[in-house]
Formats: structure tokens, C-alpha cells, sequence
């Protein structure tokens, strides 16, 4: 096995089993290649982890094993299967959803695998190359560990070039209807598996969908970026007046309208446009609501992104406080992994003052359970958000 070793200096993260190491901090790389599982070491040569290798990325290694006894085989991805299983069983999520993740990445010390339930139904991801030597076996452990239906293979659009990966989306295993029916607490939705958005799903939003039936009853409420209606479906199950739905993509509306009806709710007031435009044309009209959901999707990919990012969710913010009743409640989101708590806490901060509102934050949001927060890994909690209380 080849070895990758570290410049002096750079190696305390990983020694501190952190999975990330930038190709900056790599000094010498020798016998590997990329894709390969290799040693990682020190300035003085000593054994810090085993992990994978890409060195066109700019996350050039992943580290995936710290004790330099084990063998990374079925039996090390065995193990670590076994364990993602185990914390969602601790979770105990079947009495509320059939629909949750089982794998997360480098929070579940499996980079570059998402593994996801939908109903009886599986859809893995893939993101790194190291790992198409290793598929196969992967998902013969999860066929006999968990009994799918089904499993269905996707490659990450974003990392299948950068990784340089061959792999394409297919059924792996048994077979994938379109349409698949979850339900997540008490609320049915269909996922097209296939063609959806990510796996299919927001299942990240599992807890804040539920939290906003607390504010909604008797109240008008404007769901913007709403996908297939995962927050204007709980403000209508919890007695919401009205709900104006608003997202860029016909799919998602037209998903939107198929749960609408599965759930035999009536159809909200759609708005299939962008956001950017739309919010300024409905303060055009002066529109006006009581509560708005701000769940856009990552607008900060890359740290060169950050500003214009950060300047997009403030327009955002603003519009969205300038559309709001007094003592109006705003859930407002960012899962840019490069945007944290605190600058989305800014970003709400100067959307308060440009549009002149009082703001108070009464509940901060985050991703759900299913998508651990690993403290090794603080990259690992990218869903930030909070309800805001808007005077
Ligand atoms: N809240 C949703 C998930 C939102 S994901 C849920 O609970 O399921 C982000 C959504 O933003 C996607 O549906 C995408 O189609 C939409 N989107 C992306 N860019 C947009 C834009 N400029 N204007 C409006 N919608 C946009």
C-alpha cells in the first residue's frame, strides 16, 4: 500500500479524526493513485489513518481508519454499516416516518455513501471513486442486512466529474417502482426516486416540516423553494387559512399537487417562478402573510461563493421580512456547509435592519436526527436555521 505523507504541522485535525485533509497540507505522495485506500502519516513517518485518495480534489484524502491494525475489507464495512444501522434503531423512527437516512457520509465514518429508506426501498449515493471498487460489496452487505425491494444507484452529479467517476444511476438491486408512497408524521407524500431532486427527497427537514404546524393554524402562510410542498402540507394539516406555494421547478409542483391530493388537502395557491423575481413582485401587489418559509437551495457550493451567497440569502431575508404582517414568524434556512449558525444569524441581522423590522429568534432549526452531527466532524451540521419572530 502506498503512503501520503503530511506536511509538519497539518496533521493535527486528522489526528484529531477529523476526515478531511486538503491536497495543500499533503508533503509527499508515493506508490497511490487515485481511488486507492492508502496509509497516512506524519512529517516523521508515523501511522495517522487509512484513507481514500483523489488527488484531483481539492479534499485530496478522506480519512476513513485510525488504527493502523485493522484491514479495510467486507468485514471493516461490515462493521461500519452495522453501527449507521444501530443509531437509527436507537433512534426508533418507525413509529413516525418509513422514510429516513441510514448512511451519512463522513458522519457516519463511511465517506463518500448516503444511504436512504424510502418506504421498503433503498437509494445509495455515491461521491467518491475510491468506492466503485468497493460498490458491489457494499450492497450485497445492505441487501442482507436490511431485506429492500429495491435499491437504486445515484452518482452525485457535482463529484461524478470532479472524481472522476464511470458509475451511472440504475437500479443495483430487485426493482424501483416511479413512485414510491412514504409518510412522515401522518402526512403521505410520493417520491419519484428516479427523477426527483437529491435521493428524491428533503429528508433533512423532517422535524422543522413539524414544527411549523405550531404556527400555523388560522394563519396565511407563504412557502418559498417548496419542492414537492413538505412545509405547505403540515401548515394545511395544522388549520392553516391560506398557503401560497413557490418553487422554480414544474416538477416540484407538479408533486406538490399529486400530495396535495393524496392527502386530500385543497391545492394551495401556486407560484411557479423564482424566487428572486417573485417575492418583489408580490411586494409589488402588496401581498402580505403571516408566516413565510425560506428553504433555498445551496447558494454558497464554494468559499469563493461565500459573499455573493451570503449578499443573495440577505436580498432574501429582507424581501421575505418586508412581505410579513407585523409580529409576523419567519423559518429561514441555509445549508451552505460554508455558511454557519452565526452568518446566517448576521445575514438575518441585516435583513432586519435594511427592511427596518424587529426581529427576535425564538427557535433554532437544524437538520434532523437522521443526519448525525459528529463532533470530530463539525462540517457535518450544514442545515442551520431559525424561526424568527418579526415586529
Ligand atoms: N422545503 C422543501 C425543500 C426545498 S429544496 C421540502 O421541505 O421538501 C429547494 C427548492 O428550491 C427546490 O425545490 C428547487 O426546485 C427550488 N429552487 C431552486 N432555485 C430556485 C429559485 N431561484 N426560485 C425558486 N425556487 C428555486
Amino acid at each position: 500500500m502506498g503512503f501520503v505523507r503530511l506536511k509538519k504541522g497539518r496533521d493535527k485535525l486528522s489526528k484529531n479524526f477529523h476526515p478531511w485533509v486538503y491536497s495543500q497540507a499533503i508533503d509527499k505522495a508515493e506508490g497511490v493513485k487515485s481511488g486507492d485506500i492508502v496509509k497516512v502519516l506524519d512529517s516523521e513517518n508515523n501511522f495517522i489513518a487509512y484513507g481514500f485518495y483523489n488527488n484531483s480534489s481539492k479534499i485530496a484524502l478522506r480519512l476513513i481508519e485510525w488504527n493502523e491494525r485493522k484491514s479495510i475489507n467486507r468485514e471493516w464495512f461490515e462493521s461500519k454499516i452495522e453501527s449507521a444501522i444501530c443509531y437509527r434503531k436507537f433512534l426508533s423512527l418507525d413509529s413516525k416516518t418509513n422514510c429516513y437516512r441510514l448512511i451519512f457520509g463522513e458522519a457516519d465514518g463511511l465517506p463518500g455513501i448516503v444511504l436512504d429508506k424510502y418506504s421498503n426501498y433503498l437509494v445509495i449515493q455515491l461521491s467518491l471513486k475510491a468506492l466503485e471498487t468497493y460498490i458491489e460489496m457494499i450492497i450485497d452487505i445492505i441487501v442482507k442486512k436490511l431485506n429492500p425491494d429495491g435499491i437504486y444507484l445515484i452518482v452525485d452529479k457535482e463529484m461524478a466529474t470532479k472524481e472522476n467517476i464511470k458509475l451511472k444511476d440504475k437500479v443495483v438491486y430487485g426493482s424501483i417502482p416511479d413512485e414510491i408512497e412514504l409518510i412522515e408524521n401522518g402526512i403521505k407524500y410520493i417520491v419519484n426516486v428516479k427523477a426527483g431532486q437529491k435521493t428524491g427527497f428533503f429528508i433533512d427537514q423532517r422535524n422543522n416540516r413539524e414544527i411549523i404546524r405550531k404556527y400555523s393554524e388560522n394563519k396565511s402562510v407563504l412557502d418559498v423553494f417548496c419542492y414537492s410542498g413538505g412545509f405547505s402540507l403540515n401548515a394545511t394539516y395544522a388549520g392553516a387559512r391560506f398557503v401560497y406555494s413557490l418553487d422554480s421547478s414544474k416538477e416540484a409542483i407538479s408533486l406538490l399537487e399529486k400530495n396535495f391530493k393524496l392527502n386530500n388537502f385543497n391545492v394551495p395557491e401556486i407560484y411557479n417562478d423564482d424566487a428572486f423575481v417573485s417575492l418583489r413582485n408580490l411586494l409589488k401587489n402588496g401581498e402580505k402573510y403571516d408566516v413565510i418559509v425560506l428553504d433555498p437551495p445551496k447558494l454558497s457550493k464554494r468559499d469563493k461563493d461565500k459573499e455573493n451567497a451570503m449578499r443573495a440569502y440577505k436580498d432574501l431575508n429582507m424581501q421575505a421580512m418586508r412581505l410579513l404582517n407585523k409580529n409576523g414568524i419567519l423559518f429561514t434556512f441555509s445549508c451552505s456547509g460554508n455558511i454557519s449558525r452565526e452568518d446566517l444569524k448576521k445575514i438575518v441581522a441585516w435583513a432586519a435592519i435594511d427592511s427596518q423590522r424587529s426581529v427576535k429568534i425564538v427557535e433554532n432549526l437544524f437538520q434532523s436526527e437522521d443526519h448525525p452531527i459528529k463532533l470530530s466532524y463539525p462540517e457535518s451540521e450544514y442545515l442551520k436555521g431559525f424561526v424568527c419572530f418579526v415586529e
